[in-house]
């Protein structure tokens, strides 16, 4: 089925920030705490990721390329109630399908080395290898060309591997990244379980000095997190983080909420920088908008809302005191 693989690519692998974000899912859903990530040319020339996780054994890996061969989890739904990222078994299978991919993995003594092109397998052996997995994925849409002309410049492609890094590691601060683009190191976290250094290592240390830590609590919420002073602006909301029970969502009117608490701190199309976790039951969440894209509704939207506002204003209150 390398036709419905490569028609599941167009949703899954949009470009090479989708497939920096999947391999790197999995390499945390493998349970790594070492994640290294080098891209070449934005990634469209290369992409690898070395992970120290559990890897895959030997009469596992080459079903992992095959579609809906998740060893994680059945039900859509329990996406909040589970730790794993992965839940669809699509993309492996999707990103092999339009792109060269190697894997070397380990899962006890030996290890395998898969190499396949435009999803078919051409070469499978043993091979040594450390405990983990080693995979690398190349020329990325050159059998889509269609889809290798929607790419942006190197520059735009850069900015959102670095945007879906910076999202990675700051919902696991007990993880270590590194991101290297061409060589260069873009990234690097301790892995020290300490979400200030992580804010440290994306924004820098002047930048968190200045950044307030928050918490507070009702019934259903739990809400905690960092807010910057707000004589530290950005020209875009990209700088307002929001996860929910440590997984980046996107919810308009959460950003809404988060805004509204700096009031009129802030000059006019200028954003801050923030930080926010909210602990909630899973059920309250539905995330059947599109779990790829991250967007989420809530129910009790508004008490939550009301709730963050009321918490930084609070904070900026003390503040001028
Ligand atoms: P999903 O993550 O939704 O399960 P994927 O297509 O991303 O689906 O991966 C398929 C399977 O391959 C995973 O369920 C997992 O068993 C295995 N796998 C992929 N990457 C890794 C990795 N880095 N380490 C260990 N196992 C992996
Ligand atoms: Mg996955």
């Amino acid at each position: 089925d390398y036709l419905s693989n490569k028609i599941a690519a167009g949703e899954v692998v949009e470009r090479p920030a989708s497939v920096v974000k999947e391999l790197v899912e999995n390499a945390i859903d493998a349970g790594s705490s070492v994640i290294e990530v080098e891209v070449e040319e934005a990634g469209l020339s290369s992409i690898r990721i070395i992970d120290n996780g559990e890897g895959i054994a030997e009469d596992d890996v080459l079903h992992a390329f095959h579609r809906h061969a998740t060893s994680k989890i059945q039900d859509e739904s329990d996406l909040f109630r589970i730790r794993t990222l992965g839940f669809r078994g699509e993309a492996l299978p999707s990103i092999a399908s339009v792109s060269k991919v190697e894997l070397k993995t380990c899962h006890s003594d030996i290890g395998t080395r898969v190499v396949l092109e435009g999803g078919k397998v051409v070469t499978m052996e043993k091979a040594a290898s450390r405990k983990g997995t080693d995979i690398t994925v190349s020329d990325l849409f050159y059998n889509t060309p269609a889809r290798l002309k929607y790419m942006k410049t190197i520059h735009t492609e850069l900015g959102n591997i670095t945007d879906v890094m910076n999202r990675l590691s700051l919902s696991h601060p007990e993880i270590s990244f590194r991101l290297l683009h061409n060589d260069k190191q873009l990234l690097k976290t301790t892995g020290n379980c300490d979400v200030r250094q992580v804010l440290a290592a994306i924004y820098g240390l002047n930048i968190v000095k200045k950044m307030i830590p928050i918490q507070t609590q009702s019934l259903d919420f739990k809400v905690s997190g960092y807010v910057a002073l707000p004589e530290i602006t950005r020209a875009s909301r990209n700088y307002i983080s929001t996860m929910i029970n440590g997984r980046f969502i996107k919810n308009y009117p959460l950003v809404k909420a988060i805004q509204e608490g700096y009031h009129t701190l802030l000059p006019i199309g200028r954003y801050p920088i923030v930080l926010l976790n909210i602990e909630m039951d899973p059920l309250l969440v539905d995330v059947n908008v599109h779990p790829s894209k991250m967007e989420v509704r809530l129910s009790k939207e508004h008490e939550l809302n009301e709730l963050v506002t009321a918490t930084i204003k609070q904070v900026f209150k003390k503040e001028e005191l």
